[in-house]
């Protein structure tokens, strides 16, 4: 018999998560604990080391709808990052909010941003906390997405790319360069596209794929460029979608499962 598994962690966690795993202490806004299994998993492979360098993907509302008419829709995630965890968003399930909420490991009521809006965060985020323990960071998305405005103004390099190929280009020439040890690249098509659409529309479902393959070229990178480091990579979307019965369209922002539930994909690989 089938026993439902609550979901006990919210997006939140990826940012004390990724502070334990880096061994940098979490920014002050955090309320979230750490996501224990993927950090003692870590810790056994790191033999008690912690992370050296992390790329951190994002792309914007592969939720876990994609799963319930595809089962092994993230398949090719989980053969690259085989650490899954299933999460909670957070309420409004929309993009600024999250995104806010994923890098300070705060609830919007504490880092204020609690509906569409892209102010810069003047919190205390994880970018922060990476700077203040020397952490070298590179931000790379889409100009004038959420991610591209909500964290400017500190002391780390932004990139602000027409579209998601040249995101993933510069992400790659910055794991060659390997000048970083923090790097985030945001990708967008397709919540582009299911709005434009609904979520499981043939054009909607191509653009999801294309952030998987997008993915995979990255995973490939992050092993050739940094393999002589402990290394995190994570697959980190923000929220679902579903179909509108206003608009018949795809959209996003309520307390449902289908916005809601999500699943983040960390792998973790030993130097050498
Ligand atoms: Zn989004």
């Amino acid at each position: 018999m089938h026993t439902y598994d609550p979901i006990e962690h919210s997006i939140q966690a990826v940012t004390p998560t990724l502070c334990k795993l880096l061994g940098v202490s979490s920014p002050t806004l955090c309320k979230a604990s750490p996501l224990e299994n993927i950090c003692q998993q870590a810790q056994e492979i790191f033999h008690g080391d912690h992370a050296q360098k992390c790329l951190i993907f994002a792309p914007d509302a592969l939720g876990n709808h994609l799963s319930h008419t595809t089962p092994l829709f993230f398949e090719t995630v989980r053969h690259l990052a085989p650490m899954v965890v299933s999460l909670r968003s957070v309420v409004p399930p929309k993009t600024p909010v999250c995104f806010a909420s994923m890098f300070t490991g705060a609830p919007p009521a504490y880092h204020g941003i609690r509906k569409y809006e892209k102010p810069v965060l003047s919190c205390d985020t994880l970018f922060d906390a990476l700077l203040r323990a020397d952490k070298r960071v590179a931000i790379v998305a889409v100009k004038d997405c959420s991610v591209d405005r909500i964290f400017r103004g500190r002391n780390l390099d932004y990139f602000s790319e027409p579209y998601d190929p040249d995101v993933t280009l510069r992400a790659l020439s910055l794991l060659k360069e390997n000048h970083h040890d923090v790097i985030v690249a945001y990708h967008q098509e397709y919540d582009d596209t299911l709005h434009a659409t609904t979520p499981f529309a043939p054009e909607a479902i191509q653009a999801a794929r294309k952030h998987l393959e997008e993915f995979v070229k990255l995973s490939e990178a992050v092993d050739r460029y940094w393999q002589s480091y402990h290394r995190i990579i994570s697959f980190t979307p923000d929220h679902g979608a579903h179909i509108s019965p206003t608009t018949g369209k795809g959209d996003h922002g309520e307390d449902i499962p289908e916005d809601m539930e999500l699943m983040h994909f960390y792998g973790i690989r030993r130097r050498g």
